[in-house]
C-alpha cells in the first residue's frame, strides 16, 4: 500500500464516480451541446451565487482566463507574494495577459485592505494601471490558511470603491467553506471571477470551473479557445465533477482532521524545526538543517510514503479522499520511528 501525500490531486475516481462518468450524456461542448458540461456549469454558477460558468481542463487555465478577462495589457494585479497565480503558473500572467503584479505579504497570505490601499498606483502615466485584486482561498503556500467571509466583504467593498475587479483563486474554496461553515452562495457577490478546482480535494480526475459574472462569460469562452482548452465531449469528465460536488464536499472535514493529526505528531519530532499551523488539509513543515527534504523523502519512501519537497528546507503533505485512517496511523507510526544519523 503506497501512501501518497504529495498533493490532493493524486486521487483516483471512486467506483460510483466512474459509473456516473460512463453513464453521462455527452455532446460537442464547443457547440455548447454537451448536456453534462452545461449541467455542471449551471450547478457551479448557482452554487456560488453567480450567473455564468465555463468548464476548463485545469485550475491554471481558469485562473489565467479569469485574470485575462479582467485586465488589459500593461495593467497590474495586486496579490499575495506566494499566490499560485504568480508563483506556480509558469509566468502565465505576463505571457498570457501581459500584466505586472504588485506582491504583498499578507497575514499567512491573507491580504488586508490596508495593504491593498498602499499598493494601488496613482493614475499617472508612469505607473501600470491597477486593475485587479486577486485573492486565494485556501492559500496553498501558507498550509491552507483561509479567509473569513467578513474580511473578503471588506476587501471587495474597498476594491470596488477604487474601480478594481476581484478574482478568487478558489482551488480549495470548499476546504475553506467546510472549515468556516460559511455558505458558498455568499461568495459570488464579492467577486467578478472565481476559479474552483474539482480535481483537488473533491476527487474528480480532471477539471476546474471559472464561475463569473455574465458580462465576462463570452470573453472567458473565447480565451478558453485561444488557450487550447475548448474541448468536445467533456461531459464524461464533467460528470465526475457533478458527482464530486454532490458527494465529496462534507467529507473534506475528515481530511482536515487527519492533516491536523499529522501536524501534531510532526511537532513532537526532533528533526522537525517547525510546523505551520494546520488549518485545512495541507501540512507544511521545516526540517532541522541536518536533515534535507531529499533525505527525509528517501526515508519515508522506504515505507512507501510519499510527500513533496516544498523548498530547500520544507516538506509538504496534503490529505485527500484516498488517504484514510489506517493510512494515517501508518504515517504517524512511521514518522515516530524515523531515525537520522
Ligand atoms: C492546484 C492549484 C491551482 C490549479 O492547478 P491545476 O493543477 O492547474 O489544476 C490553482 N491554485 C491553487 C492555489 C492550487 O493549489
Amino acid at each position: 500500500m503506497t501512501i501518497d501525500l504529495r498533493s490532493d490531486t493524486v486521487t483516483k475516481p471512486t467506483p460510483a464516480m466512474k459509473e456516473a462518468m460512463f453513464l453521462a450524456p455527452v455532446g460537442d461542448d464547443v457547440f455548447g451541446e454537451d448536456p453534462t458540461v452545461n449541467k455542471l456549469e449551471e450547478k457551479c454558477a448557482a452554487l456560488l451565487g453567480m450567473d455564468a460558468a465555463v468548464y476548463c481542463p485545469s485550475g491554471t487555465m481558469t485562473n489565467q482566463i479569469g485574470i485575462n478577462v479582467l485586465t488589459h495589457p500593461y495593467d497590474e494585479v495586486i496579490c499575495y507574494k506566494g499566490a499560485h497565480i504568480y508563483k506556480y503558473e509558469g509566468g502565465g500572467l505576463m505571457g498570457n495577459s501581459h500584466v505586472s503584479v504588485k506582491l504583498v505579504a499578507g497575514d499567512r497570505g491573507r491580504i488586508s485592505v490596508n495593504e491593498i490601499a498602499a499598493n494601488i498606483n496613482n493614475d499617472d502615466q508612469h505607473y501600470p494601471r491597477t486593475a485587479v485584486v486577486a485573492l486565494e482561498n485556501t492559500i496553498v503556500r501558507e498550509a491552507g490558511s483561509f479567509y473569513a467571509l467578513k474580511d473578503i466583504e471588506k476587501i471587495s467593498g474597498f476594491a470596488r470603491s477604487k474601480n478594481l475587479h476581484m478574482h478568487l483563486d478558489g482551488a480549495r474554496l470548499f476546504n475553506a467553506l467546510v472549515a468556516t461553515g460559511e455558505n458558498a452562495g455568499d461568495y459570488g457577490k464579492y467577486f467578478d471571477t472565481i476559479s474552483i478546482c474539482l480535481s483537488k480535494g473533491l476527487g474528480a480526475p480532471v477539471g476546474s470551473v471559472l464561475v463569473c459574472k455574465k458580462e465576462f462569460a463570452k470573453k472567458a469562452r473565447r480565451m478558453r479557445k485561444v488557450f487550447g482548452g475548448a474541448w468536445r465531449q467533456a461531459g464524461f469528465l464533467a460528470a465526475a465533477g457533478i458527482y464530486a460536488l454532490d458527494n465529496h464536499v462534507n467529507r473534506l472535514k475528515e481530511d482536515h482532521t487527519r492533516a491536523k493529526a499529522i501536524g501534531k505528531s510532526l511537532q513532537q519530532l526532533s528533526f522537525v524545526k517547525s510546523v505551520m499551523p494546520v488549518d485545512t488539509n495541507i501540512v507544511i513543515f521545516e526540517l532541522e538543517s541536518s536533515v534535507s527534504p531529499a533525505v527525509f523523502l528517501e526515508k519515508i519512501g522506504e515505507h512507501q510514503i510519499k510527500a513533496l519537497a516544498f523548498s530547500a528546507n520544507e516538506v509538504r503533505m496534503v490529505t485527500h479522499l484516498d488517504f484514510d485512517d489506517a493510512m494515517l496511523q501508518k504515517t504517524i507510526t512511521t514518522l515516530n520511528q524515523l531515525r537520522f544519523l
